[in-house]
């Protein structure tokens, strides 16, 4: 007889682990324990080593489909005589163990929801070991039910026995619940007064849906606005009373099959979509006439793709089964706010935009947003990650000091290192509003308490005015700056596991540059601990400077201006009054206000706003974003030639100048816009290529919003892998602003770190 002893860590808490030993030890016929720490699960039996063995094997190869074992240590001791096998408590100590997302609704409870002999029969928070809410209600690890937000609802006896018995699927099923003891529904109207209950409050709020009303639905991380996408009328008084023109809404069907008659859908996008994690997938719009599905040209206005997801709870199971179409479930915020997750803050902030409110009394402990995917070459590209994914971590393959990390100023995240794991928060959003930087504290707390965090370091950009840098200058620890877009090249080093040497390419909006100037068209030679910028596009001027991001006829004058004495010639006519033209110029040339800028994604906009696509925006990279789609179906190898310009001491410089000639060249030609602007998206992948060509290394990592653009990072991708390069794109952090902290984190602990 020997005693095995296994310390299991990953994502073993809450996934139904322990039952699961519990089980395996009982056909075996072992006596020992299992339970819960803070860094995971540790099991001890006694038995012959011949079956210890056997035991060990099969734990691994039949572990919850849900967990994630990243590490196991095993020992054999002297045999304990353990008489039994049973199930002891949590025990306490440095937090190590992951905390799981949010799980989407699994199908044994989908059916027992829709089974009229069911005791869960309608009930919309029905959840267990394998579902339901995790991240968004938990108050404190090791997870278990009084630390989480369920604490103030009682067990009946028939929950508790399920809870207390290691062969039921809802054994320790922390938010386990039903009709009898669980938390219930009300419909409120816009004034806080109670019209229904249970439900019955389910029944009239899908009735209201149907009827063309607005509601405010309280879900699983916050509350989502709903209504039917079917109506003109409903899109169009959302629009008006959200103030949001036309940046696309999400969309949730009832059915994987009904998706697929308004959407086109790879076997990756159904996985996707149908997968605990039950993101928000953006997928291609069917041509009309496949489907006798109405959904309103006003959800997604001259945009060829639909953000769709599936009912992720029993609520919106429910909800949606009742509607039978499409609805918009948009974030229930004011625009650019983070999402309410509170009724009465909800009743306070969406008064005005919702018609009636379908609230329940489950406490949410953290807004959770709906995470945001799309496929690209058969794998998942994370753009935000919220739901489903955070705060499941990245391994580093390094251990390392603990570095906290405050991210961007748009589209923020925090992130926290522990030993080789980067925890990244969910989206948090712009901190543009008082609201934003509330939710930014209170992230940055929960992550301090969940975690027991007590970080060596303090990574944050650059930038001087970022609130986000500010707040971290304020810290006592010992702070590190990074530079934005190395930054998110780091990130792309910790997504991909590429290590150094090799080239970052780093393409976006904006970002504070160590030279004064706005950066965002970058190239890093990254060997060892050491970053160089040897290359970036051709700098303009910025007339406004940061009022150029919503209005791209800003950066094609600044652009212009650089080639030409009139540059309002070649702006499409009416671009500018004479008075705005005047002044914008004159900013130019004195200099004031107009920053100098390498950015990439400023000469999208430039571009966009040379063929008269938009001349400005309402949402980041909308012009870009319609540049791209303006290509459709062309195709066309042909592009602008590209100059690489280089100096003896000084980073390479992209021109963009014969580019932007044969771009006004061929729109005076009347050449076909979608046919410039491939051909301008092409050249800008061949300047990539020519500076990989220079730098000398096989290994190309590729971060920034810039390469959300399918065609543009396409096009890199096959014009370096056609020349031998080694590509490496994001998959599970964002390449926008989202992925910035976590290469925060990376970059603070990598750079100088190697001599
Ligand atoms: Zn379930
Ligand atoms: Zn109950
Ligand atoms: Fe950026």
């Amino acid at each position: 007889m020997q005693r095995l002893r296994l310390e299991i860590s990953g994502a073993v808490q809450g996934v139904g682990f322990r039952p699961f030993v519990y089980r395996l030890a009982h056909r075996y016929g072992l006596a020992g324990w299992v339970s819960n720490t803070s860094k995971g699960v540790v099991v001890e039996v006694d038995g012959d080593p011949e079956i210890l063995a056997k035991f060990a094997e099969a734990l691994l190869k039949e572990k919850p489909s849900l967990s994630i074992v990243q590490n196991i240590r095993s020992k054999y001791l002297l045999a304990a005589g353990y008489s039994s096998f049973k199930i002891l408590k949590s025990t306490g100590g440095k937090r190590e163990a992951f905390i799981l997302p949010d799980l989407a609704t699994c199908l044994e409870c989908s059916l027992e929801i829709l089974d009229p002999e069911n005791r869960r029969y309608r009930y919309p928070f029905t959840n267990c070991t394998n579902c339901g809410p995790r991240y968004s209600i938990i108050n404190a690890i090791p997870y278990d039910r009084p630390s989480t937000t369920m604490s103030r609802f009682r067990m009946c006896n028939k929950c508790r026995n399920e809870y207390e018995d290691p062969y039921d699927r809802r054994f320790h099923a922390q938010p386990n619940a039903c009709p009898e003891c669980g938390p219930h529904l009300e419909l409120w109207d816009s004034s806080g007064v109670t019209l229904a209950k249970r439900d019955d409050a389910l029944r009239r709020a899908s009735d209201e849906i149907l009827e063309g009303k607005i509601l405010a639905v309280k879900g699983l991380g916050g509350f989502h606005l709903i209504t039917l996408a079917s109506s003109d009328e409903a899109v169009r008084t959302l629009r008006s009373r959200k103030g949001r023109k036309m940046k696309p809404f999400t969309l949730m069907s009832p059915s994987i099959s009904q998706v697929s008659e308004f959407c086109m859908l790879s076997s990756e996008e159904r996985e996707s979509l149908q997968s605990p994690r039950s993101p928000i997938v953006l997928l291609k719009k069917r041509d009309k006439q496949n489907s006798s599905l109405i959904i309103s040209e006003l959800v997604s206005p001259s945009n060829p793709e639909f953000g769709v997801m599936l009912p992720y709870t029993p609520l919106h199971i429910l909800l949606m089964m009742e509607i039978g179409e499409p609805v918009i479930a948009t974030s229930g915020n004011l625009s650019d706010e983070p999402i309410c997750t509170d009724e009465i803050d909800a009743l306070h902030r969406l008064k005005d935009i919702a018609d009636y409110f379908l609230v329940h009394n489950r406490p949410i402990a953290r807004h959770v947003d709906d995470s945001i995917v799309r496929i690209f070459k058969e794998r998942e590209m994370v753009l935000r990650r919220a739901r489903g994914y955070a705060p499941l971590p990245l391994s580093m393959d390094l251990e390392a000091e603990s570095v906290f990390a405050t991210g961007g100023h748009l589209k923020n995240t925090l992130a926290l290192s522990i030993g080789r794991n980067v925890f990244t928060s969910q989206h948090i959003g712009d901190l543009e509003t008082t609201q934003a930087l509330r939710a930014f504290d209170d992230v940055w707390n929960s992550i301090e308490t969940l975690y027991n965090a007590h970080p060596d370091i303090i990574a944050y950009d650059m930038h001087p005015d970022y609130i986000s840098s500010a707040r971290a200058r304020e810290s006592q620890i010992r702070g590190i700056p990074v530079q934005h877009h190395i930054a998110h090249v780091y990130s792309c080093m910790l997504d991909s596991g590429v290590r150094p040497p090799l080239l970052g390419v780093s393409w976006d909006g904006t970002g504070y540059g160590t030279d004064g100037t706005v950066w965002g068209g970058e190239f890093f030679h990254i060997t060892g601990g050491t970053v160089k910028r040897i290359a970036h596009l051709r700098r303009f001027p910025l007339p406004g400077g940061d009022r150029a991001a919503a209005e791209p006829r800003r950066s094609a004058l600044g652009l212009l201006s650089e080639l030409y004495d009139d540059p309002v010639k070649h702006l499409p006519p009416d671009t500018f009054s004479r008075e705005e033209s005047d002044a914008m110029q004159k900013m130019i040339s004195s200099k004031l206000n107009s920053p100098l800028t390498s950015s990439a994604g400023r000469l999208f906009d430039a571009v966009a706003s040379i063929l008269d696509i938009h001349q400005t925006t309402e949402f980041e990279g909308q012009a870009a974003m319609a540049l791209e789609h303006a290509i459709g179906n062309r195709e066309t190898r042909e592009s602008y030639p590209v100059e690489i310009i280089e100096h003896p001491c000084e980073p390479m410089v992209i021109d963009w100048a014969p580019l932007i000639e044969g771009v006004i060249m061929d729109a005076s030609e009347g050449v076909d816009r979608g046919i410039i602007s491939a051909k301008f998206h092409n050249t800008m992948a061949e300047g990539i290529a020519a500076v990989a060509d220079r730098a000398g290394e096989r290994k190309v990592a590729l971060s920034g919003g810039c390469f959300q653009n399918v065609y543009l990072l396409q096009r890199v991708l096959d014009i370096l892998e056609n020349n031998g390069y080694e590509p490496f794109i994001h998959r599970s952090l964002p390449p926008n602003d989202g992925g910035i902290a976590p290469g925060q984190v990376m970059a603070a602990l990598l750079i100088n770190s190697e001599k």
